[in-house]
């Protein structure tokens, strides 16, 4: 049997984190990973180049059902805070447009960061190893392991969430949370793409075009993101679809009606659009009304706008009354999707659920229902918005779980 102060379940950005910052504090660390690797989720983050943090830090950017909980963690251990361990590291960082990367943009250097700091801070790393039992003592937990037992006076979870579980993280270690007296909220998939039964989808499949987009619940409106839309032959996705997708699953799931509308030309007013709509038509009354939209839009969309309305695909603008002309404004400013469902955990980012928040104390993420057990991360039941914000939750959770259970 090995003994240690702190025993860590799981070698991610909040585990690695966990266990740097109780091992500067002089504790002994071991951290058990299942994979034959730490860290691998970090890798795919940001593309491959980490988007670490975000300039805009709050708990406006998580999903949370206790937003003063977290707002607590990021003030506790805030952003600048993480800067300065990354930093501690030996990774500067730079901000491009609000979204806080390391100076070399590369994902792999973060990784290789945590993995020669832990070296460093003398933490024991055991790869290849699952937790096979668990049980708590009065010095604190019996941890059996298909590469030994340990003896640790306390204990940390950070086994992530259920999304891309090929990194890892597949759930395997909520048995041991849930045997320990915890709950575990319904887990979605959260930062992902949803799909339509929309025609305009399948017509415009592998564009991408800037549109201003609202999410509506049982018709009303819930909230609107601006930015790169992707349209693929099941529905949508990009930067502002993984926005809407935390609240849109979940509320999907309550069977509540969701429709996303988009606005292909959110530059563009009614009143500019029928004056541009007039003068083109009467400058190139032969041309296809496809064709003259094409000015504006994607040719795909102008084409798929054109059907929305239903036009034929042949129609010349000189065919195009009043009618018609509001036909297409609507295709283009108030194209419909309604929500038919949204990817898996294989496609995810992140997870929305969890163990929650309500069972864990936010300055020190003990557990208030088994005392000596700590949890941080992915696996807490709060999911933060594209933009860095859940490697913050990572890291924030991950240092302030750390320094309390050396303490
Ligand atoms: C493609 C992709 C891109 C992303 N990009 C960004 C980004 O740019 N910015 C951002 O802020 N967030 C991003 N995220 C989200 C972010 O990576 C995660 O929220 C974050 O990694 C969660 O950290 P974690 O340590 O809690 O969990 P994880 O990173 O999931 O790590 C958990 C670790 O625990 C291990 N483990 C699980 N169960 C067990 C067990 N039973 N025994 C032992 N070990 C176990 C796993 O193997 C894994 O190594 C991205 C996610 C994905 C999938």
């Amino acid at each position: 049997m090995r003994s240690t102060d702190i025993l860590i379940v799981g070698a991610g950005p909040a585990g690695m984190t966990a266990a740097i910052s109780a091992a500067r504090q002089g504790a002994r660390v071991c951290l058990v990973e299942h994979g034959p690797e730490p860290g691998k989720k970090i890798l795919s983050t940001g593309n491959g180049h980490c988007n670490l943090t975000n300039v805009q830090m709050g708990p406006d950017f998580y999903h949370t059902s206790d937003p003063a909980f977290v707002q607590t963690v990021l003030e506790l251990f805030s952003r600048d805070q993480t800067l300065g361990f990354f930093r501690s590291l030996g990774i500067w960082t730079f901000e491009k447009n609000g979204f806080v990367y390391p100076r070399s943009e590369a994902a792999k250097t973060v990784r290789e960061a945590f993995c020669l700091a832990l070296s460093e801070a003398k933490v024991s790393l055991f790869t290849e190893t699952n937790v096979t039992g668990l049980r708590p003592e009065k010095r604190g937990f019996q941890v059996r392991t298909d590469h030994g037992d340990f003896l640790a006076r306390k204990l940390i979870f950070a086994p992530g969430g259920l999304a891309a579980p090929k990194t890892g993280s597949d759930g395997s270690a909520y048995i041991w949370i849930k045997s320990l007296g915890h709950r575990v909220d319904q887990m979605l998939p959260a930062l992902v793409q949803l799909h339509s039964d929309s025609t305009f989808c399948r017509e415009t499949d592998g564009v991408r075009v800037q549109a201003q987009l609202k999410l509506w619940v049982d018709g009303k409106k819930w909230e609107s993101q601006t930015g790169e839309l992707q349209l693929v032959s099941y529905g949508l996705s990009g930067f502002p679809i993984f926005q809407f997708s935390s609240p849109a699953i979940r509320l999907f799931e309550e069977g509540k009606q969701i429709r996303i509308t988009a606005d292909f030309l959110p530059w563009l007013g009614e009143d500019e659009w029928k004056t541009w709509w007039q003068t083109a038509a009467l400058a190139f009354p032969q041309r296809t009304v496809a064709g003259l939209l094409s000015g504006l839009v994607p040719p795909k969309v102008a084409a798929a706008a054109v059907t929305a309305a239903g036009l034929s695909n042949s129609v010349t603008a000189a065919r195009i009354g009043k009618e018609e002309e509001n036909l297409l404004l609507n295709a283009l400013k108030r194209q419909e999707f309604r929500m038919t469902g949204y990817n898996s955990f294989d496609r995810a980012q992140t997870t929305s659920g969890g163990v929650p928040l309500s069972e864990v104390s936010p300055q020190t993420m003990e557990s208030k229902i088994c005392p000596g057990l700590y949890l941080a991360g992915e696996c807490l039941n709060a999911d933060g918005r594209c933009g860095g914000y859940n490697l913050q939750w990572a890291f924030s959770t991950g240092y302030l779980a750390g320094q309390a259970a050396a303490r």
